[in-house]
């Protein structure tokens, strides 16, 4: 027998009975884009790998040590694309979206590649949902993504166990300015920094923050805090949205801790988080990004948008029970004796003909009736369609009602004797 190959590692398949639960979160997600009038932008899972390196920066982990890169036929360095914003942004530029100040609102959904270690919440093809919203320059644009989420976890019935944690990066002089501050705090306390944060005092030292080193939580806490350090009109802007958030009545706590990983953030940066989610506890993720358009070739345009963990999003609603179970019009076409049977296709056409709500199972070949009911009671069917000899003559179906003793009823069916 020939050796059967695995999977890649960190790929999981979606089986069937869990394809459900998707389609029920997709759906939801498809309705809330279009409640919102975001519209849907599709682009390739794959771009060139200079792109991700200008936008996401070279010095992250995404770019330093996640990304699946490989060069194709012809000597090209392409990459699986780790995240969506920069691949919706060059093909907003590519395609003139954004000329004259142009405003948009996009969103997108689909797989994402992260040569990360697998664990529970953490794999390397993964799902996001991705919102973008381009030339929008108040905060209005915040507090409607952020009103959106917010009504997205209500609507799941998963607000009780998520919270918002918000930030401002100030614009980039700021920035910098306080890069300076946390390097030179930082210096003077090496000792007590572990290998990764020392690496990271070189290279990308807000992130030193981010770390979850439990020894260095104390250290990090009496650092420098980044919101003292921002530009007036970023601390501004910043006021203005939690004015609108209080309105909103969306609740939240300013972390001064989130810098996110990625360098294309200025001024907002916020995490949706959970409890139930373990060590991965962030389901959602955004801000504002009003240099990368340019950054990218494009035209200045500035730019808001959050991801959604969609693995991470389904722990938490299956956590909760609060998917529901899909029975319903589910049905089965069950025929009995030969001449019922020989036709069952048919029938089953000419009941979707006349039932096109129905999601309808048929058994073929014959058994007694009762271990065909039970049967199609197990699979969770509301109704069956019963077809035997009597029917057949008489052009109807019996209809028996699986989740009650309501009495059975009878359907006709027109031309259900045509050989058509
Ligand atoms: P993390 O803190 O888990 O490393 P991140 O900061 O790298 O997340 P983003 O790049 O902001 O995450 O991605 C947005 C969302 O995508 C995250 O909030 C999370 O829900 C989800 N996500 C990120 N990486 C993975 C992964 N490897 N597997 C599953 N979901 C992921
Ligand atoms: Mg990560």
């Amino acid at each position: 027998m020939a050796t059967h190959l695995k999977g890649i590692k960190g790929m999981p398949d979606i089986l069937p009975e869990e394809v459900q639960s998707w389609q029920y979160l997709e759906r939801k997600l498809h309705e809330l884009m279009s409640r919102y009038n975001y519209q849907e932008i599709r682009v390739p899972v794959l771009e060139s790998t200079q792109l991700f390196k200008r936008s996401i920066g070279d010095i992250t982990d995404i770019v330093e040590k996640e990304m699946y890169s490989f060069d194709d036929r012809n000597g090209d360095s392409i990459t699986l694309r780790p995240e969506g914003t920069a691949g919706c942004v060059r093909s907003c530029i590519e395609h003139a979206l954004l000329r004259n100040n142009q405003q948009q609102r996009l969103w997108y959904m689909g797989p994402m590649y992260r040569y990360e270690r697998p664990q529970k919440g953490r794999y390397r093809q993964f799902n996001q949902l991705g919102v973008e919203a381009f030339n929008f320059d108040d905060p209005e644009i915040e507090a409607e993504q952020l009103a959106l989420t917010a009504r997205l976890w209500r609507e799941l019935g998963i607000h009780e166990i998520v919270r918002l944690e918000l930030n401002t990066l100030g614009d980039l002089p700021s920035r910098n300015a306080y890069r300076a501050h946390l390097v030179n705090y930082f210096k003077a306390n090496e000792a007590k920094l572990d290998a990764d944060s020392k690496r990271r005092l070189e290279t990308n030292p807000l992130r030193i923050l981010d770390s979850k080193n439990p020894d260095l939580q104390n250290l990090i806490s009496n650092a420098p805090v980044l919101l003292d350090h921002v530009d007036r009109e970023s601390r501004r802007h910043f006021d203005n949205l939690q004015q609108l958030l209080q309105d909103l009545g969306i609740q939240y706590t300013v972390n001064t801790r989130i810098v996110r990983g990625l360098d294309y953030y200025n001024r907002t940066v916020y995490e949706w988080v959970s409890d139930h989610l373990g060590s991965q506890s962030a389901v959602c993720s955004g801000g504002r990004f009003d240099n990368l358009v340019e950054s990218l070739g494009g035209p200045a345009s500035t730019a808001t948008g959050f991801a959604i963990g969609l693995e991470r999003l389904l722990i938490l609603l299956k956590n909760a029970n609060k998917i529901p179970t899909d029975s319903e019009n589910k049905a089965v076409l069950i025929c009995m004796g030969n001449t019922a049977c020989k036709q069952s296709t048919m029938i089953a056409e000419k009941l979707r003909d006349a039932l096109p709500s129905i999601s309808l199972h048929t058994y073929f070949g014959s058994g007694s009736l009762s271990k065909l009911l039970q049967k199609a009671n197990k699979a969770g069917a509301e109704k069956a369609y019963i077809v035997g000899d009597d029917e057949l003559a008489a052009g109807t179906v019996t209809v028996k009602n699986l989740c009650n003793n309501e009495p059975q009823q009878t359907l006709t069916l027109s031309n259900f004797n045509s050989s058509k």
